[in-house]
């Protein structure tokens, strides 16, 4: 049930609405964020940093960097950015840790089990569950996916991929259909963001570096301002 109350954006959320212009000035995202400063809805959104713990998921071609922790560190930034923009945001981990319980007989199983308890204990809005691909060294681009013949999700999907492709070096062309745990998982909208390519060595060096984990977490934003819109 979607809430009414709506929130005030004081004077302390627009100065740091403006630190954040000028942060992020070599950014090509302002005139969007201009007109996105406005009084919104309070959303809950649930952030999934995927995997973590025993499953690392994959691995740099390059550095070896784990997704793991890859996810962590855009779960975070994007944590904050959300909530300068009036979002109520519940993470389904803020350390390297899985969500298993040490005793589970199949952690990976438990560990998917407590992420869609999570999401559907907290009256959550919408999910965005955060990943990074891996195929082979050719394959790039960010892309959201959705659960199947689920249209709102596909409709977040599709705005989220429209800022990629505006502002993110070679992104996909079109969002997928994907058979995911947690799209299918959950009743409310929900897209998995698979960032980019670990597998590919030119896209891992982009994925590692500060400056595109700032320009896919606010593509990301501006689809979803753009969803509730
Ligand atoms: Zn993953």
């Amino acid at each position: 049930m979607k809430k009414i109350n709506y929130i005030v954006i004081n004077k302390k959320s627009i100065l740091i609405g403006l630190i954040l212009f000028l942060i992020l000035a070599c950014v090509p995202l302002i005139p969007s964020l201009a007109t996105a400063i406005s009084p919104k809805a309070q959303y809950t959104v649930v952030i999934d940093a995927g995997h973590g713990g025993i499953d690392g998921g994959s691995v740099g071609i390059s550095t070896g960097v784990i997704e793991s922790e890859l996810n962590l560190d855009y779960a975070l930034t994007l944590r904050d950015l959300m909530q300068e923009f009036g979002f109520d945001v519940i993470m389904t981990r803020t350390t390297s840790g899985g969500l298993y319980s040490p005793f589970a007989t199949n952690k990976k199983k438990d560990d998917m089990q407590k992420r869609k308890e999570l999401i559907e204990n907290a009256n959550t809005d919408f999910v965005i569950s955060l990943h990074m691909n891996s195929f082979n060294g050719n394959a790039r681009g960010a892309q959201v996916f959705y659960g199947e013949s689920d249209e709102p999700s596909k409709t977040l999907a599709d705005n989220i991929q429209k800022y990629f492709i505006k502002y993110l070096n070679q992104a996909r062309k079109a969002t997928s259909v994907g058979d995911y745990y947690v799209l299918n998982a959950v009743k409310c909208p929900s897209v998995l963001v698979e960032c980019g390519y670990l597998s590919n060595a030119d896209e891992e060096a982009l994925l590692i570096s500060e400056e595109y984990k700032k320009e896919v977490c606010y593509s990301i934003l501006l689809g979803v301002l753009e969803y509730f819109d």
